[in-house]
């Protein structure tokens, strides 16, 4: 159950999701719930948690209703101030309002909260068969720039133009982060993304400062892929890849692909990293309209992105608790939600992950 809940002026709310028998002092995260399903998943990640007895303190923020003149977006001061006091938190989906003219609320977290890297690991569940049962690959997402600089404009009517931006800085920062991971994860092979065929100052600059991350790795093997050939081998044969890394678009176009490839967009979850030691995690799909408020949506994805949460605060014992009851549910097969072929309701779902502690 959830103890505790109070509110303050900034519309922030607390709930404590622990056990008061636990000795441990509750870690503060940041929650956002979101828009659409955000809240129905929100609410799944905090019932498996306090089922869990783990020691987390949520800070829950709301997307306003009205824009902050401090973030120029729905996003309060507030709640951007309390990931930088937390340096973790969970994120539900937020909706983009299409040619509002204000920032979108992604952007203004990712652009104010210098959140670099967004991890997104993607592998078949054992017990949920796809056509592929070998995937099991990381895709490490440029976060800040590219096509998502947010520069766009109308040259004249009729024509309108999109400015794409790669920095040297933001390049080396997320191969550094890439081939990191690569290392530290035992992984064999780190893939650079790129269309520098095309693209060749902006994709060029990318793979150069791949290139050069890449020497410093001399275990590691490393390869350049084209974009679209990169498609082509994905759905072919998806085992030939370990991390991949790319520039913004190519990664929010290509994890998307991946999800597709052992289950959908349920399934997959993701960190964003940001300097400062920062780690907001958050799953891959949106706000899915079509679905909001029918207690329909599956919370795999985002409970699998609080299980990322949990192992970047190193609560291993937990994480691996929540991540074998959310596999051992799945390939049980009684309850499923429809995205995967199932007839469960969100909430029975959650109920069943929880049995399954
Ligand atoms: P979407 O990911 O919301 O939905 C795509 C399809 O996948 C829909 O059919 C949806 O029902 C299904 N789906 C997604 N998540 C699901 C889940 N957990 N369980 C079951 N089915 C699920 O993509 P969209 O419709 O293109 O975008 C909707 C809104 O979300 C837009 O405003 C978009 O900008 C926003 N968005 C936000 C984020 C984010 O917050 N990180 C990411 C992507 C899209």
């Amino acid at each position: 159950q959830i103890l505790g809940t109070s509110s303050s002026t900034s519309g922030a709310f607390i709930s404590i999701a622990r056990a008061f028998s636990s000795s441990t002092t509750p870690i503060k995260a940041t929650l956002f719930p979101g828009d659409g399903i955000g809240p129905e998943i929100a609410e799944s990640v905090k019932q498996v948690f306090t089922a869990a007895d783990v020691a987390i303190e949520w800070d829950e923020h709301y997307v306003s209703t009205e824009v902050d003149p401090r973030t120029n977006s729905f996003l309060t001061w507030e709640s951007l101030q309390s990931v930088l006091d937390n340096k973790v938190g969970l994120k539900g989906p937020m909706a983009t309002p299409i040619g509002k003219g204000h920032r979108s609320l992604n952007l203004t977290l990712r652009k104010e909260l210098n959140l670099y890297a967004n991890v997104r690991p993607c592998y078949s569940l054992p017990g949920y068969k796809t056509r592929y049962d070998d995937v099991d690959l990381i895709t490490i997402r440029e976060n800040t720039e590219g096509e998502y600089s947010g520069l766009e404009h109308q040259v004249v009517k009729g024509v309108v133009e999109s400015i794409k931006i790669i920095t040297r800085k933001a390049s080396m920062r997320v191969a550094e982060y890439a081939f990191l991971y690569a290392k530290t994860h035992g992984r064999k092979k780190v893939s650079a993304i790129h269309k520098a065929n095309i693209m060749q100052k902006t994709d060029g600059l990318f793979l150069q400062c791949c290139d050069e991350v890449a020497k410093k790795y001399p275990e590691i093997y490393y390869e350049k892929v084209v974009i679209d050939n990169c498609c082509m081998m994905l759905v072919k044969n998806p085992a030939l890849f370990d991390v991949l890394v790319m520039p913004n678009l190519y990664g929010d176009i290509i994890s998307d692909l991946c999800a597709g490839l052992v289950g959908g967009l349920g399934l997959t979850p993701s960190c964003n990293i940001g300097e400062d030691g920062i780690a907001l995690a958050e799953a891959v799909h949106g706000s899915a309209p079509d679905i909001a408020g029918k207690n329909l949506a599956n919370p795999t994805a985002l409970l699998l992105s609080g299980v990322m949460m949990l192992r970047h605060l190193k609560l291993n014992k937990q994480a691996e608790q929540i991540h074998s009851a959310i596999i051992n549910t799945i390939a049980e097969g009684k309850y499923r939600t429809a995205d995967l072929g199932g007839t469960s309701t969100t909430t029975d779902f959650t109920k069943a992950i929880c049995d399954h502690l």
